[in-house]
């Protein structure tokens, strides 16, 4: 029968989760992993680094010009300056969209993300639609997003690699003279940041 309710029921659920479920019962029981370290690290990268670190380094350009050369200059050295590295995020590159130029991220060959500043990918990052065609047909895709850019804008896509991992810079949106780093933070989305969408306008925030 079907019924309105908002969660899963264990036998409901897609058979990737399955799997996982039962990879990760079989090795606790077998005492391989510790359930609560695995919670932690899931923790860690849903709850507490996320979006919300590239944002505070994608505000921080848009406020402090010295900044935004030091991005552009060495990404990782700047990223650190904030307090944000470690695994996947080792070595990484700003673009930095404008005018004339959009910047994409993607990652053809698996799911390579820079998880110190935008966290775990979303599962389209990691799917193969998205892949393949976000280099065949980068327009096509930006418009699938909702994002239609002018026929002069160039689309520049960035193929992400275990070794370097980008980070989109979208430009600092109108009407936002004189915010700090904080409330321009706000208008940042995750979405701008891998270049599949655009920062939020204030009337937005
Ligand atoms: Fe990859």
């Amino acid at each position: 029968m079907p019924h309105d309710h908002d969660h899963h029921h264990d036998n409901e659920l897609d058979p990737m989760a399955a799997r996982v479920r039962a990879l990760e019962t079989i090795l606790a029981d077998k005492g391989l992993i510790d359930p609560a370290a695995v919670d932690a690290i899931i923790d860690t990268y849903e709850n507490k680094v996320g979006p919300r670190n590239g944002a505070r380094v994608v505000a921080r350009a848009w406020d402090d010009p010295a900044y935004a050369s030091r991005l552009a200059e060495n990404a990782t050295a700047a990223i650190a300056e904030i307090g944000f590295g470690g695994r996947q995020g080792e070595h990484m590159q700003a673009v930095f969209n404008t005018q004339d130029t959009h910047n994409l991220v993607v990652c053809t060959l698996c799911s390579c993300y820079p998880w110190s500043v935008l966290g775990l990918p979303p599962v389209w990052y990691k799917a193969p639609p998205y892949r393949s065609r976000a280099v065949i047909d980068p327009r096509g895709v930006l418009e699938e997003f909702g994002l239609a850019l002018p026929a002069s804008t160039r689309i520049r896509v960035w193929d992400s690699t275990a070794e370097l991992r980008y980070l989109v810079v979208p430009m600092r949106p109108a009407g936002t003279a004189g915010w700090g780093e904080q409330r321009l933070a706000a208008l940042v989305t995750r979405d701008a940041m891998i270049g599949t969408g655009q920062p939020l306008q204030p009337e937005q925030a």
